[in-house]
């Protein structure tokens, strides 16, 4: 069978044509996000499918939400989107550079040089800048990294707010640290609607907005034994198909009976086995309420399954779907329990070997609110890297010229044509401080000129100043970003510019694949083949 036929009602685009159309969609996706970049970037409004909006500057936020189609567009944001989840910052950078590199290894297509040997040579970059990042690298003293945080989250919020939130995401962080590591899912964020989001708290333990079942049960204690219950304990509720034959009299009586007493029996259990504090995902009878109470038991009732889960990793607990049949093996165990007034709500704080800590997030509005999570979210992504690795980066497009300046001596060593292909990833990392500056209203050439001349005079750690378009020092202006993120941004970039320079062939399905629209403002100068 002829190759036509089998590919019948499928629009096929092979060889540089295929690769100029995936550039295209590149530059297209990223002239979505550029003006965002840096403290200085403007902020984009969202709109979804059911008319919900968010105004936000955070690049992997604006391109998730944007229906892209086009397959080399997905690639990208798929390098975003891990960006984001290894590194929670960076996201803009990583699809700026990328479309860059692309943009670049286009040009050199067309004077000639083989794809492969472009991806050849942006490999040996990444390899490279990867080993290079050391040099600059500084150890990072604690008020650094309360900075590099602040410089993470620059753009976001007001100036105090990114200052509040960003010593409340390293609070957080060093709750949370053990052993070297430290996991942000156990920070819980609980939103408050009212006040204003400066009165956003960190509280040390696990808190839920819960108040005990009995007043008379005691609110401050610990440490003890806590059981999680997967259910409550309530009386069955005789369901309506369920006829009881009432024949003699008493007989409804002595059934009410028979169920207080397998009640009574299930907590007579719980008081055999030590447990001190319960906490149940369904309700609690006033029956047992009373008999709990009476037995010192200290309990709390409906709390939602996510809390349950929660609390057993805080507490070591098995989550047990009857209380009549938990053994000591199902008990947790928890430091200390008391309860206490935020924001003029009341809430329950445990506090347990891994309880970690709880964010109160208040805004005047939800979306305010959303905002504080996502900001603290960011923050303490940032800050649990930081107390991992504390390596720190100069800031502000210092890091990207000082490689461009080492790849560029780099290249001179290396004989083929790869040489042109490491020139031209040098030329892409530098697209970061061409767009902070003209993000910021200065020229971007100009300002590469300036910073490029400033490193050769007075060294590597010379960045853009935003305010006033001029080169200075970003370390004793604590302009710093994590290793982390500088490494992540310039593998995923680099990782999936070479996915793409080597696809040869495209085959759509459909006969009409679809180039997001802004691809025009990206196209001048591309020029066809
Ligand atoms: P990303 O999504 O890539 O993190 P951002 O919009 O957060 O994008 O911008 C990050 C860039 O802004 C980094 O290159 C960082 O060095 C730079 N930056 C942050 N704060 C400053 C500042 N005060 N002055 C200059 N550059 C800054
Ligand atoms: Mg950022």
């Amino acid at each position: 069978m002829a190759e036509d036929s089998i590919l019948e009602s499928t629009e096929r685009t092979s060889g540089h044509e295929a690769l100029r159309k995936n550039v295209q969609a590149a530059i297209a996706l990223a002239g979505a996000v550029r003006s965002t970049l840096g403290p200085k970037g403007l902020d984009k409004l969202l709109i979804d499918d059911s008319g919900e909006t968010m105004v936000t500057n955070d690049g992997v936020t604006v391109l998730e939400t944007a229906r892209v189609e086009h397959p080399v567009a997905k690639m990208i944001i798929t390098a975003s989107s891990t960006q984001d989840k290894v590194a929670r910052d960076g996201t803009t950078t990583t699809v700026v550079i990328c479309a860059e590199m692309l943009r670049n290894a286009w040009q050199l297509v067309r004077q000639g040089v083989h794809p492969s040997v472009i991806a050849r040579g942006f490999a040996q970059s990444e390899t490279f800048a990867l080993s290079s990042l050391n040099e600059l690298s500084i150890r990072a003293t604690r008020e650094q990294i309360e900075s590099a945080i602040e410089t993470s989250l620059a753009g976001k919020l007001d100036k105090s707010m990114e200052k509040h939130l960003a010593s409340l995401s390293l609070e957080a962080a060093d709750v949370i640290l053990s052993d070297g590591k430290a996991d942000p899912t156990r920070v819980k964020i609980i939103k408050q609607t009212g006040g204003s989001m400066s009165e956003s708290t960190l509280i040390t333990g696990l808190a839920l907005a819960k108040t005990r079942i009995h007043p008379e049960m005691k609110e401050r204690g610990g440490p003890g034994s806590i059981l999680i219950l997967d259910g409550g304990l309530e009386r069955r509720k005789p369901k309506f198909e369920s006829k009881l034959n009432i024949t003699s009299t008493g007989m409804l009586e002595a059934f009410r009976e028979a169920e207080s007493k397998a009640l009574m029996k299930q907590i007579e259990n719980l008081v055999a086995i030590g447990c001190n504090l319960l906490v149940c995902k369904e309700g609690v009878d006033d029956e047992a309420r009373q008999a709990l109470s009476k037995n010192g038991i200290l309990a709390y009732r409906r709390v939602e399954k996510r809390d349950l889960d929660l609390l057993s990793r805080a507490c070591g607990a098995n989550l047990v779907p009857d209380a009549g049949r938990a053994t000591k093996d199902d008990l947790g165990v928890f430091t200390s329990t008391h309860e206490e007034l935020r924001g003029g709500v009341n809430h329950w704080i445990l506090e347990a070997e891994h309880s970690g800590a709880t964010l109160i997030a208040r805004g005047s509005t939800q979306s305010v609110i959303d905002e504080v999570e996502r900001c603290f979210a960011d923050g303490l992504g940032v800050a649990c890297q930081l107390l991992e690795e504390p390596v720190l980066l100069p800031g502000a497009g210092a890091t990207q010229v000082a490689l461009g300046r080492k790849l560029r001596r780099f290249a001179e060593s290396v004989p083929g044509r790869e040489q042109l292909a490491i020139e031209a990833w040098a030329d892409a990392l530098e697209s970061i401080p061409r767009e902070l500056a003209s993000n910021s209203g200065y020229d971007g050439i100009d300002s590469l000129l300036k910073l490029t001349s400033a490193q050769i005079e007075s060294g590597d750690y010379i960045g853009l100043d935003l305010s006033d378009g001029k080169p200075r020092d970003t370390i004793s202006r604590g302009i710093m970003e994590p290793m982390t993120i500088t490494r992540q941004a310039i593998s995923g970039a680099t990782e999936a510019a070479i996915s793409i320079l080597r696809i040869d062939d495209v085959l759509w399905a459909q006969m009409d694949a679809q180039i997001p629209e802004e691809v025009q403002d990206g196209l001048q100068g591309l020029g066809a083949e």
